[in-house]
C-alpha cells in the first residue's frame, strides 16, 4: 500500500466538496480530504484547495506546502494577507475549462455577429425587423488575453471565420490570429473591432484598464464581451455609453460586485445580456489529474506545474 500522503483541506462556497473528494481520492487513495469545517489537526494539512475562503483561513495551517486556486483566476488569492510565504500557488488550466469558455465566447460572439439581441427586442415588439447578415469575414473579433482560455477561444472564433485581432502582454502566435501585444497597441486594436472580447486576468496592471476614455476608443455600435473580471471595466461609463449606442450591445458574465445589484441598470437593458459569472467552471473529472501530479510532485520535494507568479498577479 502507497504511503499516507496526509491531508487536503477544501473550502468553496460554489463546488460540491464530495464530487471533488471524489475525484482526487481516485487519483490519490492515500491523500485524506477533508472539508475546512472537518479539519481537527490543522498541522496535519499540507495542501489547501480553496475558492475565495474566509480571511485568515491560511494562517490556521502551519505546514501547508500546496494551494491549490480551485480555478483560473487567482485575482481574490494574491496578495491576500494570510498568503504563507513560500508555499506555491497553482491555478487549474484544464483543457475541457477552457473549451467551456470557448462555448460561451463563441455563443456570444455569434450573438452579436448575428444581431441577435436586435432580433429578440424587435420579437418582444411583435415586429419583422428585417437586417442583411453580414459574412463573418466582414466582421473582427478581438479576443484581449491569449493565455490558457483566451487562445483557445480565439482559435475557435477564428475557425468560424471571423477575421480575428489578438492581444496579450508578451508576443503570442497563433494561426489565423492577427496578433498584437503591449500597451501601447491596446486601442489599435480597439478600434478595429466589431466585436471586443475581455479575457485578461485582473492584476494591478489591468485594474480599470477599460476606464471610458478607453471604452470610447470601441467602434461606435461595437458589442462588448466580459468573461474576466469585472473590475477590468469602469462599470458606470460602460452602462453610459450603452445607454448612448456607442457600445451597441454587450454579453457580461462578471460585475464590479457580484450578485449584480437588482438595482443596477444593466438589468433592464434590453441590449445587454446578464449571466451570473458561470462562463467557465473547474471541472473535478477533468482537472482532477493534473491537482493529484502536483500534489505527488510536492510531496516528492518538486516544484509544482501551472504555478502563477503572485508579483505578476496571474
Ligand atoms: P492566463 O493567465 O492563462 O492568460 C492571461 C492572458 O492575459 C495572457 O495572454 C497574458 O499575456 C494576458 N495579460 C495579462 N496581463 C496583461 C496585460 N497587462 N496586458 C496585456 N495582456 C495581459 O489566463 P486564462 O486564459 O486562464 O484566464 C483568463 C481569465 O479568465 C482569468 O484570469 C479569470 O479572471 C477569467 N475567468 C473567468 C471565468 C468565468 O467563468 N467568467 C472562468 C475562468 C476564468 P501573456 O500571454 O503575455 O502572459
Amino acid at each position: 500500500m502507497a504511503a499516507p500522503l496526509g491531508t487536503l483541506v477544501f473550502y468553496s462556497d460554489f463546488d460540491d466538496f464530495g464530487t471533488w473528494k471524489d475525484a482526487l481520492q481516485a487519483q490519490l487513495p492515500q491523500l485524506q480530504v477533508l472539508p475546512a469545517c472537518a479539519v481537527e489537526r490543522p498541522e496535519d494539512v499540507h495542501y489547501a484547495m480553496a475558492w475565495k475562503p474566509p480571511a485568515g483561513f491560511f494562517q490556521q495551517m502551519p505546514n501547508l506546502r500546496l494551494i491549490v486556486n480551485l480555478g483560473a483566476g487567482v485575482d481574490a488569492l494574491v496578495g491576500r494577507a494570510d498568503l504563507p510565504a513560500g508555499v506555491p500557488i497553482t491555478r487549474i488550466t484544464d483543457p475541457q475549462m477552457a473549451r467551456m469558455m470557448a462555448g460561451y465566447v463563441l455563443f456570444a460572439v455569434l450573438r452579436h455577429a448575428r444581431d441577435i439581441p436586435h432580433f429578440e427586442q424587435a420579437q418582444r415588439r411583435g415586429e419583422w425587423a428585417y437586417r442583411h447578415p453580414r459574412s463573418p469575414q466582414e466582421t473582427s473579433v478581438a479576443v484581449l488575453g491569449l493565455g490558457q482560455l483566451g487562445a483557445t477561444a480565439a482559435h475557435e472564433v477564428q475557425r468560424q471565420g471571423f477575421r480575428t485581432l489578438g492581444w496579450s502582454r508578451s508576443p503570442r502566435q497563433i494561426d489565423g490570429v492577427a496578433c498584437f501585444s503591449g500597451a501601447e497597441t491596446l486601442d489599435g486594436v480597439l478600434g478595429q473591432a466589431d466585436i471586443v472580447v475581455l479575457m485578461l486576468p485582473l492584476t494591478p496592471e489591468t485594474h480599470g484598464l477599460f476606464d471610458r476614455a478607453r471604452l470610447q476608443r470601441l467602434k461606435p455600435g461595437a458589442a462588448f464581451v466580459n468573461v474576466a473580471r469585472g473590475a477590468l471595466v469602469d462599470q458606470g461609463a460602460l452602462t453610459a455609453l450603452l445607454a448612448d449606442g456607442h457600445i451597441g450591445s454587450a454579453t457580461l458574465d462578471v460585475f464590479a460586485r457580484e450578485p449584480l445589484p437588482a438595482d443596477d441598470p444593466l438589468w433592464a437593458m434590453p441590449q445587454v445580456l446578464v449571466t451570473p459569472h458561470l462562463a467557465s467552471v473547474a471541472i473535478p473529472s477533468s482537472s482532477a489529474r493534473q491537482i493529484a501530479a502536483n500534489i505527488l510532485r510536492v510531496a516528492a520535494g518538486e516544484p509544482p506545474d501551472n504555478r502563477i507568479d503572485p508579483a505578476r498577479g496571474y
